[in-house]
């Protein structure tokens, strides 16, 4: 071996050590929630802040940490009014989208123009996104900023309304102020989720008054300081069924309402969309099964998302007993028993085993209601 080789294989070796690492690190994880009929089905964060306001990271590692969580959009939304780090970084308020929207289109994520709007409650903070130009929105009367949002063509919503910031008991209210941006058509959506809070009140409100729900990180830190995105934690998010993977698209979706909200092990939304969300997750793998008089048959069920499905139900019928409480573990395959109740049921008969799933949430008090469909083969003891 010469000299030359030599030196070669060493290069090598560490360019392999080199390039193996910083694949694991930086590396994708799909979030695992199924398109539905007609719409493809968006994991976006609409509320994000960077050094440019009071955030902790460069506007760039925002793009990558959300790509590398699975998101498909975000928005970076940092504050007008509150520029702590302003002795350390001049005030833009440019500059963040700008930075963070190139590497977000190196890796196909896309990158929202915003900025939060930040007053007393009320109105308290409100996010305006999809803008043309941040600095106009920089502007004494909050009447004026949201006004120059939506005359740019901004989609607007009502950050956090439960903030503890705002207000102490955590209970979010609706103010004149805020009759008054819903009338005149500068409010279209609203955070049911914030962070790591979920109000009920506000989820009301938006089925209530017809404003896009929205769950949001409201991202202070770098992700993995605030989630255990290592271990499959992750922000809250807002699913958004678009016609196709585009900002044009997203906007369509969110003035159209079309979306549903990703908090922990919880999806929260219209029927019309958390429906066909869970149809399109389940397969029943056997959905024909043979039970021997008060045997025990088992069905499989795989649920292909992310989100384990919480099931319960009373399925008693004359002939069986169908699992009361059943888990759908997202990425698993579950059995659910099937038991006879009779030794001398004969034949085939189909059955609809109904359940609820307590976590997904249609309203603060219900959830959804499934159907599994089985078909039973009957064959006496003797
Ligand atoms: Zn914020």
């Amino acid at each position: 071996m010469t000299k030359r080789t030599v030196l070669f294989g060493v290069l090598l070796i560490a360019g392999i050590g080199a390039s193996s690492r910083a694949e694991v690190i930086r590396a994708r994880t799909s979030i695992q929630i199924p398109d539905i009929p007609g719409y493809v089905t968006l994991k976006c964060d609409f509320h994000t802040h960077t050094v440019f306001s009071d955030g902790a990271v460069w506007p760039s590692v925002r793009a990558e940490e959300a790509w590398r969580e699975g998101l498909d959009a975000i928005a970076i939304t940092d504050h007008i009014e509150y520029q702590p780090h302003k002795n350390d970084l001049p005030t833009n308020h440019s500059r963040s989208f700008e930075i963070a929207k190139e590497p977000g289109d190196a890796l196909g994520m896309i990158v929202i123009r915003g900025s939060e709007v930040t007053r007393k409650m009320p109105p308290g903070h409100i996010n305006a996104i999809f803008l043309q130009s941040n600095p106009p929105l920089d502007t004494p009367d909050w009447r004026d900023a949201l006004r120059i949002a939506a005359d740019q063509g901004a989609f607007i919503f009502w950050n956090h309304p439960g903030w503890t910031g705002q207000q102490p008991d955590g209970l979010a209210r609706w103010y004149p102020e805020h009759t008054e941006l819903f009338d005149k058509h500068l409010i279209h959506g609203i955070e049911v989720v914030n962070d790591q809070s979920y109000y009920p009140e506000v989820h009301r409100w938006a089925l209530e008054k017809n404003l896009t729900m929205m769950g949001n990180s409201d991202v202070h830190d770098p992700i993995g300081m605030v989630f255990d995105t290592d271990h499959q934690e992750r922000r809250a998010l807002t699913l958004v069924f678009a016609k196709e993977k585009s900002l044009d698209a997203i906007k369509e979706a969110l003035v159209a309402h079309r979306t549903a909200v990703l908090f922990e092990d919880m999806l929260i939304g219209r029927q019309e969309y958390l429906e066909p969300i869970f149809k399109a997750s389940i397969k029943v793998v056997n959905p024909s099964v043979t039970v021997k008089g008060k045997g025990l048959a088992l069905v499989q069920i795989t649920n292909t998302s992310d989100v384990d499905y919480q099931m319960v139900g009373n399925n008693r019928f004359d002939e069986i007993t169908g699992s009361s409480r059943l888990t759908l573990y997202g990425g698993k395959t579950v059995l659910m028993q099937i038991r006879g109740n009779s030794e001398t049921t004969t034949g085939k008969k189909s059955f609809e085993l109904k359940y609820t799933v307590k976590n997904l949430k249609l309203t603060p008090e219900d959830s959804l209601q499934v159907t599994i469909p089985v078909e039973v083969n009957f064959v006496p003891t003797k």
